[in-house]
């Protein structure tokens, strides 16, 4: 479906449920990340691009102090709270998540007095796609609209941020809401997480007869399960340990230095093992990857940024040991069959990854990846085409 057919089913849904017509319908999409992975909290950069697929939801502003949600995809109930009663860590399901952009506007001194919501997505859950900010993204866009806060897009991702960090209780970095509110059709966006500044970068696929394709692998990614949370303290501590605020601060030339100092820990019995060096060691280096991806866009070289994505992969699968045997799988046997680049994107474990591929040999490349996997008995994964597409916008 694409988003104006969603709108109008979320329009008419809204209608049928709450007997009453939205106010307007606003749109919010799902992300890759074409490189940069880890680096967000280690206030580096990244550069990820919006898809096609959205979370779509259609609105009307209340003032009696109710929040009432739906989503036509749960197959739950609405739920019904009170924006004056809601506190971190209430679980209301899925409506923990706009319930938590109520919460965050509010905290924040923004007076939303309540709202009736009707939503629907296509973006894939759970997939590493972050289906859970599009949903976020698409609530403080339509009550930034309807309450006048007058918020921009970095405005916006923060406190979408801070709903999944301290209500919903997720520990994740801005990244994923500043692409869905801010990325630009054609282009991916340099997102430098110190500041929130950000550049569009031209990555025109289909003018190139390049297609970058999504492989969802269908293992499920679990980002509560501590793995995430671990890299993260690790990241923290190797920049204790190195004198710096953010591992962002250790230059790509000094990480030799670095690494050096972290081995001379060890030997002295302070770090049981390499951990913090590989840890140091992909987040310097990928940041190093991103700003290298994003010389050779801007000099139109897009074949050239293939290599650099299957080096970012390795580093994620050998440094910071967050890729799988299906993610392997997808790097190893799309490279094998002709593609130009690929690495896993996202949180890990699971999740999808990005194929970079000649449009000409993007099926056969697709086909690759499907018999690999049939071989080895995994679940067929879900292949489709990342269009870079609009950041969060009004619809209706
Ligand atoms: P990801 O963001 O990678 O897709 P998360 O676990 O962060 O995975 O977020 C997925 C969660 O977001 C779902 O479990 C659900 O609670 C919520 N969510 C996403 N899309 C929808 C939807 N269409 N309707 C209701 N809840 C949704
Ligand atoms: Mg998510």
């Amino acid at each position: 479906m694409t988003t104006a057919e969603t709108a109008e089913a979320v329009a008419k849904g809204f209608r049928k449920l709450y007997g009453a017509t939205p106010d307007g319908v606003w749109a919010a999409p799902g992300r890759v990340n074409l490189i940069g992975e880890y680096t967000d909290f280690n206030e580096g950069f990244v550069l990820p691009l919006a898809l096609p697929h959205t979370a779509v939801a259609a609105v009307a502003p209340r003032t009696d102090g109710v929040l009432r949600v739906y989503s036509a995809d749960t197959g739950t109930p609405v739920t019904e709270l009170r924006v004056d009663e809601l506190v971190p860590r209430t679980d209301a399901g899925w409506a923990t998540y706009p319930a938590g952009v109520v919460w965050a506007l509010r905290t924040a001194g923004h007076e939303v007095t309540g709202a009736d919501l009707y939503l629907s997505s296509t973006v894939p859950t759970g997939a590493g796609l972050s289906s859970s900010a599009a949903l976020e993204v698409v609530t403080a866009l339509a009550l930034n609209d309807l309450f006048e806060l007058g918020l921009k897009g970095p405005e916006l991702a923060r406190l979408a941020q801070r709903a999944e960090n301290d209500f919903v209780g997720v520990p994740c970095g801005v990244m994923d809401q500043m692409a869905s509110a801010c990325c630009a059709e054609g282009n991916a966006l340099h997102l430098d997480c110190r500041d929130l500044s950000t550049r569009q970068v031209p990555f025109d696929l289909p003018a190139r007869d390049l297609d970058l394709l999504v492989v969802d692998t269908r293992v499920k990614h679990v980002l509560g399960d501590g793995a995430y949370a671990e890299r993260r303290a690790g990241c923290e501590e190797g920049a204790r340990l190195l004198g710096v605020s953010h591992l962002r601060d250790i230059a790509y030339e000094e990480l030799p230095a670095a690494l050096e100092q972290l081995a001379e820990h060890e030997r002295r019995g302070e770090a049981a093992d390499d951990r913090l060096r590989r840890y140091v060691r992909h987040v310097v280096s990928d940041d190093h990857r991103v700003e290298q991806v994003i010389s050779l866009l801007d000099a139109g070289e897009v074949r050239a940024i293939g290599p650099l994505l299957t080096q970012g992969h390795a580093s994620l699968r050998d440094d910071l040991r967050i890729s799988c045997a299906e993610l392997d799988l997808v790097v190893e046997r799309a490279g094998a069959a002709g593609a130009l680049g690929a690495r896993m994107t996202g949180g890990g474990f699971g999740g999808s990854a990005v194929v970079l591929v000649e449009r000409a040999a993007a099926e056969q490349v697709t086909s690759a990846v499907v018999d690999a996997f049939a071989e080895a008995g995994f679940t067929p994964p879900r292949v489709f085409s990342a269009i870079p597409s609009q950041g969060a916008h009004r619809v209706a």
